[in-house]
């Protein structure tokens, strides 16, 4: 039986005070690098499921610094993608639904556009839609995650140089407008390819222009259904973005998939997407121990299926169950490697993540974060 339990209206209100940071820990080197990865609906059970489930040990148990954020929005204690994603890009607790804007529903600035402001390279790869509501927070400012039409104009307003993910409708085939905004990148000096004509193992990508691999027309398969790209994506990115600025880059790199098996309670399906997830977190370890100036820091917006594992018949196997088809508000772990790990020890709310990574770049202070 479901045991409820009740919160009160004023302890839910607490819940949108930040609380004062315990002071931060001496911080030694700064990176020049970050990667954020976000594993869309990946909390302890997702990670605990894909350990047990594989041969060897995971590439993300390599971190050295593990930490714990609380993921309610402003409103909710169950979040959802757009809100936990604007929490990480923006640095502000907002509704349910918001793409890169606050609680006012006022655009945010990003710490993908201070990047860009400040010279660094950027980028943007998922196995979802890019202008679905994890990478669309990071670089669009809608008041609605369903207005993909308005949230792929927001591309063409900045100088991203490198975007992989599915979506190419939503730039292709608008009905809001008239425009062609496969054609505007490609006038604006991007190199932009899809699936249909090319696969992301055949292209090697020359960094004298930025670059745009549509994986799908609309939403990209599962791991299942033949998607195996995000790992190869993110070898290429990180040596891509490295090669467009001397300044250093920042990219942000999503399994998005495990949120959806989730969704489906498909336990299989939610390993698959973990390991896949895993495979690429190994590829950007591996960047980050040969490169030395990397910051990496992999996190969930939130956790998704209430997840647990439990014993089964035989001794060694697990029994994976859900208690859910939605979210759920549980902490998720934060894993960190590389100069300026040190930061992302300990609990605290998913909009310090945005803080520590605007404190591990040391860029200034934000003076207004409205625009
Ligand atoms: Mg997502
Ligand atoms: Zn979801």
């Amino acid at each position: 039986m479901k045991q409820l339990i009740i919160i009160p209206a004023l302890l839910l209100l607490s819940f949108q005070q930040t609380l004062e940071n315990p002071p931060a820990s001496p911080v030694g080197k700064l990176p020049k690098n970050v990667i954020l990865m976000i594993g869309d609906g990946m909390g302890l059970t997702q990670v605990t499921a894909g350990m047990y489930s594989s041969n060897k040990r995971l590439n993300l148990e390599k971190c050295t610094v593990t930490g714990l954020i609380k993921t309610h929005s402003a409103r909710n204690i169950v979040t959802d993608s757009g809100a936990g994603a604007t929490a990480f890009s923006c640095g502000c607790k907002t509704y349910n639904g918001a793409i890169g804007v606050c609680n006012d529903k006022k655009p945010c600035w990003t710490i993908l556009e201070q990047a860009e402001k400040q010279g660094l390279a950027t980028g943007l790869v998922t196995t979802s839609s890019i202008t679905h509501a994890t990478p669309a927070s990071f670089i669009a400012h809608v008041p609605d995650r369903g207005d993909m039409q308005a949230i792929a104009a927001y591309f063409l307003q900045t100088d991203i140089d490198l975007f992989i993910g599915g979506g190419k409708k939503y730039f292709a085939e608008r009905t809001a407008d008239q425009r062609n905004l496969v054609q505007e990148l490609t006038d604006k000096g991007y190199r932009v390819y899809d699936f249909s004509q090319k696969k992301l193992a055949d292209l090697s990508p020359a960094a004298d222009q930025p670059l745009v691999w549509f994986s799908a027309n609309e939403e990209p398969p599962g791991v299942a259904g033949g998607r195996d790209y995000l790992p190869l994506a993110t070898r290429i990115a990180p040596d891509f973005l490295q090669k467009r600025s001397e300044n250093g880059f920042f990219l942000m790199i999503e399994g998005a998939q495990i949120d959806w098996a989730g969704h489906a309670n498909n336990a299989p399906n939610t390993v698959r997407e973990m390991l896949d997830f895993d495979d690429a977190i190994g590829e950007a370890l591996r960047f980050a121990e040969k490169d030395g100036e990397t910051l990496i820091v992999i996190t969930a917006d939130h956790e998704t299926g209430g997840m647990a594992l439990e014993q089964s018949r035989s001794p060694d196997t697990l029994d994976m169950t859900f208690q859910t088809k939605s979210h759920t508000a549980s902490l998720v772990p934060v894993f960190a490697y590389g100069p300026g790990a040190e930061l992302f020890g300990g609990v605290y709310d998913n909009t310090d993540i945005f803080q520590k990574m605007w404190d591990a770049f040391g860029f200034p202070p934000p003076v207004e974060i409205k625009k």
